[in-house]
């Protein structure tokens, strides 16, 4: 409990800090890649200096992605809580999804039949897929399969992670059949800044994102890792409170029908 309110205000002081920078940032990235844009069309291409100008270019564009994380990290907007089908979410993405990840990757769905909804802000929760989506295409550099899971879940016992939580969830998992983790680095995930990943391809923010929108929409996540088979991660979304099926409804209710 301690380590983990620790761990929650490290991401506050965090994210409000980064959370200016890279709002600033984001204004002199956007002058760079303009006007690396201009000077491309304007230089012929088998000239040695567009090679350069890509290569500036590239990497404003990285930085850009850099402060776009920094700045969901920060989240200076509020959340817009609807009632969200996760499978509709996930049919909407799949596109996307199918693009990012490469020919080598197959993408297979295994969808709760009728899904709760939940209660959400529709891009946040976008954004938790996309973070987990991505991890999964870079554990799995050989290739290998992403599955996409919803399951309706009725929570009686809270577990460790979640204290006092009850009731109607729906658990959102992405698996990989990729690299997986050893305990120590499953131990660090959700730090900030934390990653393996070689420098300018991992910004350690994806899943410290990911944790920080799971904790504003009072769910939790699950992680399960086999080095060299492969990590699946599970989000629980609580199910919107409209969406009380009739053996959910109190008793009272019934007792009405039953008079
Ligand atoms: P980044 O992806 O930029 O490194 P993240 O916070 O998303 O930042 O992830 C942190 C680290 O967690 C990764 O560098 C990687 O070591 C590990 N990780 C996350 N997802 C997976 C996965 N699906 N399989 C294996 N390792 C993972």
């Amino acid at each position: 409990m301690q380590a983990q309110l620790l761990h929650a205000q490290k991401m506050e002081a965090i994210g409000t800090l980064a959370g200016g920078v890279a709002h600033d940032f984001n204004n002199l990235l956007t002058a760079i890649q303009g006007y690396t844009d201009l000077a491309l069309l304007k230089i012929p291409e088998e000239d040695p200096v567009h090679a350069d100008l890509r290569y500036i270019h590239r990497a404003a564009v990285r930085a850009g992605n850099l402060v776009r994380q920094l700045l969901l990290f920060s989240r200076r907007q509020p959340m817009e809580f609807t009632s969200i089908d996760l499978n509709a979410t996930i049919r909407d993405l799949l596109k996307m999804l199918t693009r990012l990840i490469g020919e080598d990757i197959t993408v297979e769905t295994d969808l709760e039949p009728a899904p709760w909804p939940v209660r959400g802000d529709a891009a946040n929760v976008d954004q938790v897929i996309m973070n987990l989506a991505v991890n999964a295409r870079d554990a799995m550099p050989e290739g290998g399969v992403l599955t996409l899971r919803t399951r309706n879940v009725r929570v009686e016992d809270p577990p460790e992670a979640a204290p006092g939580r009850r009731g109607r969830f729906v658990a959102l998992t992405v698996a990989d059949t990729g690299l997986g983790m050893d305990a120590e680095t499953l131990s660090h995930v959700f730090e900030p800044f934390f990653t393996t990943k070689e420098a300018g391809r991992g910004t350690g923010l994806g899943l410290s994102v990911v944790y920080g929108i799971v904790q504003e929409h009072g769910g939790w996540i699950d992680v399960r890792s086999e080095p060299g088979r492969g990590t699946a991660f599970t989000v629980y979304f609580p199910a919107a409170a409209t969406a009380a099926g009739p053996e959910d409804r109190p008793r009272a209710d019934l007792g009405g029908l039953r008079g």
